[in-house]
Order: C-alpha cells, then structure tokens, then sequence
C-alpha cells in the first residue's frame, strides 16, 4: 500500500473554482441525482451542486469536495480533470463546447 495521501487529491482552491449549480439550472432535475451518495439534488437557493466543466458529470459540492481531495479523477468516468484545467490549449477550444446539447 501507498498511503501518501497528501500528494493525492486536488486543492481546496481547486475544487472550489469548480463550476456550481443550483437545482433549477440542471437539465433534468428529476432524474439527475449525485452518483457519490446516490441522492437527488435538494432544492436549494444555493448553488449546492458542483459540475466537473470537461466531462459535464455533477454531484453534491459537498461530495464532490471530499472525493476530490482524495482524487483527481471524476467519481462517474475517471476523467483526469486537473489535466483540463491546467493545459489551456487555445486551439482545442471548439471541441470542448456544446457537449451539452443532447436532450
Ligand atoms: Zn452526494
Ligand atoms: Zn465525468
């Protein structure tokens, strides 16, 4: 076992420039729920609900928070995403957009 945790998981700073949401600002609010604790969202006039901005995925900010300050990964598909934030390629910049679009 590797227990080096410190060297493991984002910074605070990090994981609070995250994108936030609140319920209403969700697509699907009824059948979107955080994959961490397996809720729905509650209802809330705070943007309680971070979204990972690469992959889209979005859990609880306060799961989200715990998990990423053990990993660097997103809980649903595993995407690296301190990777994304830290290359800013400005000629990749269209394939990042509209991943939102479905639906
Ligand atoms: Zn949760
Ligand atoms: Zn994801």
């Amino acid at each position: 076992m590797n227990d080096n945790s410190s060297e493991k998981g984002c910074s605070e700073s990090f994981i609070s420039s995250l994108p936030r949401l609140k319920l209403s600002d969700l697509k699907d609010p009824i059948n979107d729920s955080c994959s961490i604790c397996c809720c729905t969202y509650a209802d809330d006039k705070y943007p309680l609900i971070s979204k990972l901005p690469h992959c889209g995925h979005n859990f609880d900010y306060e799961c989200l928070s715990i998990w990423l300050s053990k990993n660097k990964t997103c809980p649903m598909c595993r995407d690296d995403i301190t990777s994304h934030k830290e290359v800013i390629d400005t000629s990749n910049v269209e394939l990042e957009e509209d991943w939102g679009m479905y639906g």
